[in-house]
């Protein structure tokens, strides 16, 4: 028998494995992939040593916290891979161990270069994946005089400290003499601009590393991380295949580990709490605006919140979102076809459980909904179904004013765009692995808790607006908004009044998400005072109002629970009308009831008089009481809009200091600042 027949029969003898095993093997390796999806070479995470094992001769990290750093970090690194032919590792900055990094150049002497997406969190914080590392810059690093890097931030100009974390990244690297090549990045989600950021801060540091580093320029091609192999002898139905259940564990758990995984925090991204939805109703329904009222149950869980906390939900896309992508593709006819993922480079995590399905990828696991980035459509030129097409693209996609003229004033996403280019034909030749490595993961969406862990301990309350934007004759529709719109039509059974925008599969994988939803909690700061005795003003219009309906019904058990002493509460609540969405409108008359002379609330309306009045209006009117109220140590919170209304509330105070005080602006603002300072001025803005 000589060398080719042998390999024949290898290869017969790996066919008849997978087939008799139905994927099973391959669920094996799922569920080794799953969570914390580890490749082969992250037995060690010493930075060091993977990158030598794996011949990586430069390195990309990201302080990531909804995903959005992570996204830019894998699109840069990719296309510096491909652009310059440089072998380039992306990682989590938790995932590695910086022990050796000091000796980078020496260990990987044809090291090129680092670069490091950071976001900033809160009130000027890292990420939770960023802090050892800046604790291992602080305390245990000497010196990185050999060390090269770029770094982009990614903020939000409307918070006070825009960016800090990007900045303090350059500040923590250049003391220890590292070099920054160009300029720092700056992406800004307050203007909505971080695509362009990060565009023109790309494109003109591709250039100059280039002369920096002495490197090769190619044309981008793109080269896949990621294989997709058909399984056509895997039903669907196989247990072994993720329909879109976070992990392998939510398929068919049967023993009491297994159930009680699913009930037994702690709970986070990888391992959400499918958690029932005890009811749902509409709080208003005018004008075609909706919100929401959601009250998820924890009673058969471990899983705690705090009053102020937030809630994380998982959503999954629209059917219409999901078939129109489909169908642009050309993967109608294939999307319940098994498909199964490897890594073609062993640094890189599957970024979900495999095997799983075409559909399953496009609903459950991409973020397909959003407006579409120019880079997206500069990258999926090269697939162009025709040459009309290309020209086109490359038209639209080089110029951002022509973009935005083009496509984003259209409010185009993904599968809109690809229509729109090709005028309807078929995009059949895009490599799935290109969609998936190109496409941003689905994230989770954060509601502030407007119930009380001490009243209803659990349960959990949220309060939604439904995001539907009317341009033309078409609406444009949030994600999640809209699945809960949903879910309240269905379990309330409403007549066909209701009219849905999108629809959902209420059922989910293997009809396991049927009322329920897949959640977790984030701790949040955004706290009563520890004594109740101390006065609180709070300013929350809209559905800002969400974490003070909890605050206040804490209070009212602080009451119930003999309490008598309550510092007193004060509430700035704005909306656009009092008949049309005033949201718990007769709650707040029952709480006031309860809290007698301890609770008063004060409503602006902005559109029931000709000239609009808004609760920083409302708050500048009753300065005297407010700083009376602050003298006495009272906590000043706010919440909701974070572009106007929150920067608007900050101003504001300023000048009731300054008015009520009768000091300079300056002193006014350090006045204001102060309280930030003492943490008794809390925002939770977004
Ligand atoms: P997404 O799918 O995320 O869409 C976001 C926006 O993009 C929508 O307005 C949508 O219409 C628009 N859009 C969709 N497609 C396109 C397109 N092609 N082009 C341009 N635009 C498009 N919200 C609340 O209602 N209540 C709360 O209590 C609350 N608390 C929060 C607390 C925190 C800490 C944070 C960070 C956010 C909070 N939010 C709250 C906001 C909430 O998380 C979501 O952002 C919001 O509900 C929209 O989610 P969605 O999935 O429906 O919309």
């Amino acid at each position: 028998m000589d060398v080719l027949d042998l390999s024949v029969l290898l290869a017969i003898l790996l066919a008849l494995i997978a087939y008799f095993s139905k994927g099973k093997l391959w669920a094996a390796n799922n569920d080794d992939s799953n969570s914390s999806l580890k490749s082969n070479l992250n037995n060690t995470n010493d930075l060091i040593e993977i990158m030598k094992k794996s011949g990586k001769k430069a390195v990309v990290f990201y302080g990531s916290q909804t995903g959005t750093a992570e996204d830019y970090a894998l699109k840069f690194s990719k296309e510096f891979q491909s652009k310059f032919k440089i072998p380039t590792m992306t990682t989590d900055l938790a995932d590695v161990s910086f022990e050796n990094f000091e000796n980078i150049k020496n260990e990987i002497p044809d090291f090129q270069l680092a670069a490091f997406f950071m976001a900033t969190y809160g009130e000027g914080e890292p990420t939770d994946n960023a802090v050892e590392f800046f604790d291992y810059l602080k305390n245990e690093c000497d010196d990185l005089s050999n060390l090269k890097y770029i770094c982009f931030g990614l903020g939000n100009s409307t918070y006070e400290f825009y960016n800090e974390i990007g900045k303090k990244t350059v500040n923590e690297l250049n003391s220890k003499g590292a070099t920054l090549l160009g300029n720092l990045g700056l992406g800004d989600d307050g203007k909505g601009s971080m695509d362009e950021d990060y565009l023109d801060w790309k494109d003109n540091l591709f250039d100059l590393i280039k002369d920096k580093l002495n490197l090769q320029e190619q044309t981008v091609k793109y080269e896949p991380s990621i294989q997709i192999i058909e399984n056509f002898e895997i039903p669907i139905d196989d247990l072994s295949v993720s329909l879109g259940e976070p992990n392998s564990n939510y398929i068919n758990p049967k023993s009491e580990n297994e159930i009680n995984y699913l009930k037994t925090g702690p709970f986070d991204h990888n391992h959400p709490y499918l958690a029932p939805i005890l009811n749902t109703k509409e709080l208003f329904n005018s004008n075609s605006r909706h919100c929401i009222h959601a009250e998820l149950d924890l009673s058969n869980t471990n899983l705690k919140y705090s009053t102020g906390d937030h809630v994380a939900i998982w959503p999954s896309n629209s059917n219409e979102k999901v078939n129109k992508l489909l169908s642009i593709l050309g993967l109608t006819e294939k999307k319940d076809l098994v498909i199964s993922l490897k890594t073609l480079d062993e640094t890189i995590h599957l970024p979900f459980p495999t095997p799983t399905t075409y559909e399953t990828v496009l609903r459950h696991y991409l973020e397909i909904s959003g407006s579409v980035s120019r880079q997206f459509i500069k990258s999926i030129s090269q697939f162009c179904p025709n040459e009309e097409s290309k020209i086109l693209i490359d038209e639209i996609s080089n110029d951002k004013d022509i973009y935005h003229k083009t496509i984003t004033s259209k409010y185009y996403n993904i599968s809109d765009a690809l229509e729109f280019i090709s005028k309807g034909i078929k995009w059949d030749n895009v490599p799935f692995s290109f969609i998936i490595e190109s496409i941003a993961k689905l994230q989770p969406r954060y509601y502030s808790i407007s119930s009380s862990s001490s009243m209803e301990k659990q349960t959990i309350h949220i309060t939604a607006v439904v995001e539907q934007q009317k341009i033309d004759e078409t609406y444009v529709t949030g994600v999640t908004t809209n699945l809960l719109l949903n879910i309240k039509k269905n379990q309330n059974k409403d007549d066909d009044s209701l009219k849905l925008i999108d629809t959902f599969d209420l059922e989910g994988p293997r009809n396991k998400f049927h009322n329920k939803l897949p959640i977790h909690i984030r701790r949040s700061t955004f706290k009563l005072p520890s004594n109740p005795a101390i006065p609180i003003i709070m300013i929350g219009p809209g559905t800002g109002a969400a974490p003070f309906r909890g605050f206040i019904r804490e209070k009212i058990k602080q009451l119930e629970n003999g309490n008598e002493n309550l510092g007193e509460i004060l509430f700035f609540f704005g909306c656009r009308n009092s008949t049309e969405d005033f949201i718990y409108k007769d709650e707040w008359i029952d709480y006031s009831k309860k809290l007698d002379k301890k609770f008063k609330m004060i409503t602006a309306f902005s559109r029931e008089t000709d000239k609009k009045v808004y609760v920083q209006d409302k708050l500048l009117e009753n300065s005297s009481k407010v700083v009376e109220l602050l003298d006495k140590g009272a906590f000043f919170y706010v919440c909701g809009d974070a572009a106007n209304m929150a920067r608007g509330v900050q101003n504001t105070l300023v000048k009731i200091y300054q008015n009520e005080k009768k000091v300079t602006q300056e002193l006014a603002l350090t006045m204001a600042k102060q309280l930030r300072v003492n943490n008794r001025y809390q925002e939770d803005v977004w």
